[in-house]
């Protein structure tokens, strides 16, 4: 009898080679690892895209949601039980695009979770089109003469939308990589990291190479404190010839959990049901 675990560990990656998203899926890995989370406590949220399918290649809980529905998908499932851990991933296209506004309401909130973006700046799966965060003049299938719009600076967006975790990674620096990716884990709130990840197929512009050129490590500079806001906004609107990867922003908040008393002392899920009588609410709708 094989279990669904079992099977699980039996998918055949089915990602490009040399798709950056193997490099996600080996920080991912390891970062669950060092951790130390139970993969049984542990569940990963994707939406529609390559990046969908990371939740099919690691041992834990998983679930896959339609395009742009990471969010409330994650945050239902938070919610029912937060004693989980729960990591959303996705891609720019399912979480900037369709998914904006479950984003932008995400980051306000506060839940207590960790969303990750697999930022390739290119509709992958459907062969190419132009995404929120291709850059302007940017030429595709879809747009042979170039982007018109300006794209979507997540790093911008997640800070002035109240995020208390805002980083950036780049799958060329796997080490760094995972290191933020555990800081994320262990933040208490809303956890942000936009993965700057090359789709090789499709993106001939925003290379492994064009990003090593122009990623730095804020780690790396003497005066800076990821917890001043002024510094990180003006950080966040850094891009083109330097482009800084690493914690850009963290605040430490109460999270939206901490406001609802039903589950203060007990998560929902193991909430006694059986003596409920829902009669009388059910009669207000007939
Ligand atoms: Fe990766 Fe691009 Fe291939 Fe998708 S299409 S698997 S993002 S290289």
């Amino acid at each position: 009898m094989v279990t669904p675990l079992e099977l699980k560990t039996r998918v055949k990656i089915q990602w490009c080679p040399g798709c950056g998203n193997f490099g996600i899926l080996t920080a991912v890995k390891a970062a669950i690892s060092e951790a130390g989370l139970e993969k049984h406590n542990t569940v990963l949220v994707s939406g529609i895209g390559c990046s969908g399918k990371t939740p099919q290649y690691i041992d834990t809980y998983g679930f896959e949601g339609i395009h742009g529905r990471i969010l409330p998908v994650a945050t239902g499932i938070k919610l029912s039980n937060h004693k989980l851990t729960v990591i959303g991933t996705g891609g720019d296209g399912d979480g900037y695009g369709i998914g904006m506004g479950h984003f932008m309401h995400a980051l306000r909130r506060n839940i207590d979770m960790t969303y990750i973006v697999h930022d390739n700046q290119i509709y992958g799966l459907t062969k190419g089109q132009y995404s929120p965060t291709s850059d302007k003049g940017f030429s595709t299938n879809s747009a042979p003469a170039g982007a018109i719009e300006e794209p979507v600076n997540p790093m911008v967006l997640a800070i002035a939308g109240g995020a208390t975790f805002v980083s950036r990674g780049f799958v060329g620096e796997l080490d760094h990589l995972k290191k933020i990716i555990i800081q994320a884990i262990k933040h208490r709130g809303f956890a942000l990291i936009d993965i700057l990840q090359p789709c090789v197929s499709f993106n001939y512009k925003n290379t492994y190479k064009w990003y090593k050129e122009r990623t730095y490590k804020l780690e790396d500079l003497k005066d800076y404190n990821p917890e001043d806001k002024i510094q990180a906004y003006v950080k966040a609107h850094e891009w083109g010839d330097k482009i800084p990867i690493g914690v850009l922003y963290k605040e430490t908040r109460s999270t939206y959990e901490d406001f609802l008393p039903q589950i203060k002392d007990i998560p929902l899920v193991e909430q006694k049901i059986d003596n409920m009588d829902i009669t009388s609410v059910m009669r207000e709708f007939i």
